[in-house]
């Protein structure tokens, strides 16, 4: 029987370095080959010429590089980028790239995806309505990153906000982010990365032991249990006072600022009533800031978009908070928060 290739990806500089010992071969070749991988974006072992032949055929026996399929590529005219991605099991995700131009510099943001899906059945997002299929991998993690470097260029931040909650993956996330920010590879500031969670308070804890110094950002958007329960019923068995508990072990170990996101929908979240509630809760926090999100369109989706944005700002900001209203890029694509969704008449295919 032929024997399936494994993802490459999957492993660690150590773990590569110890199946090298293993087979008999020298450790420094994996970092040679993370240089190639991750550095270099080679993705066919027979282009690595720094490996020995018999090498190159050992490890194309055993492993792929990428297995990914690239199905369309849409950019929005802010210039952001949605790409949808195909795995091996047709399972689609989508990865978006964010420009933001200041000071004459572009900056490069991409938004990975840990899941196919969410479990968290949130009522306001698109992902959320397709209910979830499966975790995505370490190397199908790592795999949105490569391509989208490789097609558009340096990336400089990643945010764990595309398609499922990253916490929920937790393991494979995490190990995602220690090959990523490896220095041997790519080595990407892990002060660049930013997990954007529901709230799985279990792993809050474990982050904040685990990977240190990577960035916090919590979806919110409401601050009694009620209101959240009937806009984000999978998180029912994780209670704001416990969420918050636990935000606080994070200000305390880290010193980070965690980032609030909070969704204003029309006649759900906006009122005073809503935001003084709010108040109460961020005043637990040492160091905390808001973003105030632009609610966008979404199919079969019936809440819409608040013109309370400025007058909700102006009542945190009175008291102390400080909040960006943010207006997010790509919404013409369906590539903004919450909108993101396999569509799967997307027909247009992209080579690379
Ligand atoms: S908002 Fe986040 S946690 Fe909620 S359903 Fe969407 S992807 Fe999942």
């Amino acid at each position: 029987m032929k024997k399936m290739k494994k993802d490459i990806k999957n492993l660690s500089l150590e773990e590569l370095k110890r199946h090298f010992i293993e087979i008999g071969e020298k450790p420094y070749r994996a970092e040679e080959i993370f240089r190639a991988i991750y550095k270099s974006k080679i993705f066919n072992f027979y282009d690595i010429t720094t490996l020995p032949k018999t090498l190159r055929d050992a490890l194309d026996n055993q492993f792929f590089i990428t297995s990914s399929e690239l199905i369309s590529k849409r950019k929005s005219s802010d210039s952001s980028i949605k790409f949808l991605i195909k795995f091996p099991d047709n399972s689609l995700v989508e990865t978006v790239l964010i420009k933001d131009t200041a000071h004459g510099k572009t900056r490069n943001t991409l938004c990975l995806s840990s899941q196919v899906g969410c479990a968290m059945k949130c009522k306001f997002c698109a992902t959320g309505q397709m209910g979830f299929t499966r975790n995505l991998t370490v190397g199908e993690i790592i795999e949105q990153f490569l391509l989208a470097e490789k097609i558009a260029g340096k990336i400089n931040n990643i945010v764990f906000m595309g398609m499922g909650e990253p916490l929920a993956n937790y393991e494979n996330v995490k190990k995602a982010i220690e090959i990523i920010t490896d220095n041997k590879g790519r080595g990407l500031g892990k002060r660049k990365i930013v997990i954007s969670t529901s709230g799985i308070i279990d792993k809050i804890y474990k982050l904040t032991d685990e990977i240190k110094s990577v960035k916090l950002a919590i979806s919110l958007h409401a601050a009694t249990q009620e209101k959240r329960d009937y806009l984000m019923p999978g998180l029912r068995n994780y209670k704001i006072s416990n969420l918050f508990e636990a935000l606080k072990y994070y200000n305390r170990k880290t010193g980070n600022t965690i980032t609030i996101e909070y969704l204003l929908i029309k006649d759900v979240n906006d009122d005073y009533k809503d935001a003084k509630d709010l108040i109460k809760l961020l005043r637990t926090l040492k160091f905390v800031k808001v973003n105030l999100i632009h609610f966008n369109r979404v199919a079969h989706i019936d809440f819409k978009s608040s013109s309370r944005e400025k007058v909700f700002a102006e009542i945190l900001k009175k008291n102390g908070i400080t909040v960006t209203i943010r207006h997010s890029k790509g919404e013409e694509i369906s590539a903004a928060c919450g909108q993101l969704a396999t569509d799967k008449n997307i027909a247009t295919k992209f080579k690379a």
